[in-house]
């Protein structure tokens, strides 16, 4: 664990980029070994397995929330996590907005842009985005968006998945220099998983998202 951690990290600073270890279905023991090392960004996808956990390893850990969240688990989150990566809908953001502002906390969050070819892939497709990035500078006080997320095809064409990462930077750079041209906070791109991380970091990911090749394989 100790050498590939050390590994996808250098991998990970030498393109100015971090790596969140995404720890789901992993046991605390697992986490902490991971801490130990120096890990302090950590992913999570489901809002019970976050809440068990949170209490029970550091307070300094970031707790990121990767995956899809629905509606009526936002007031569970915000409270505990730093940054939600996958934010795929205006009424989602609204909620985000609306449980931040009560318990007056900060929350970034990332815009899921839809690159895959799949059906079943979330995401903001490029109009329903712009709306989404409009709200957030016109309406949030407490959500902060400092970039885009994206996950690209699960395939063995590379070619393709480069080509999605990359179409997602462009996305990425119309929004930088465009509606959020004065905010300096617009500057992540999440993208990259154990299968593509590599791709990800070359076409400009400045988080990647990494599980399995960390922590071995989930049953
Ligand atoms: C599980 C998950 C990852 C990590 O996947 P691995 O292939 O295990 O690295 C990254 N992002 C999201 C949104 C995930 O749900």
């Amino acid at each position: 664990m100790k050498e590939t951690w050390e590994i996808i990290t250098a991998q990970a600073q030498s393109h100015d980029a971090v790596l969140i270890a995404v720890s789901k279905t992993k046991p605390v023991h697992e986490i902490q070994r991971m801490y130990d090392l120096g890990q302090r960004k950590f992913g999570e996808n489901r809002v019970q397995e976050l809440l068990d956990k949170v209490h029970v390893l550091p307070d300094d850990i970031e707790w990121h929330m990767i995956g899809h969240l629905q509606r009526n688990k936002v007031k569970d989150v915000v409270p505990l996590v730093q940054t939600i990566h996958a934010v795929d809908s205006l009424r989602l953001l609204r909620e985000i907005e609306k449980q931040a502002s009560k318990v007056e906390r900060r929350v970034s969050v990332l815009l899921q842009f839809k690159i895959a070819e799949e059906e079943s892939k979330y995401g903001f497709d490029s109009d329903s985005l712009q709306e989404a990035a409009n709200f957030a500078i016109q309406h949030c006080k407490f959500t902060k968006v400092i970039g885009l997320m994206g996950m690209a095809t699960f395939t063995e064409d590379l070619v393709q998945v480069r080509q999605e990462f990359s179409r997602l930077h462009d996305q990425f750079k119309v929004l930088q220099l465009g509606l959020f041209a004065n905010d300096t906070d617009f500057k992540e791109l999440s993208m990259g998983m154990s299968g593509d991380y590599e791709i990800a970091l070359e076409e400009g990911s400045t988080m990647i998202r990494v599980g399995s090749l960390l922590f071995g394989a989930r049953h």
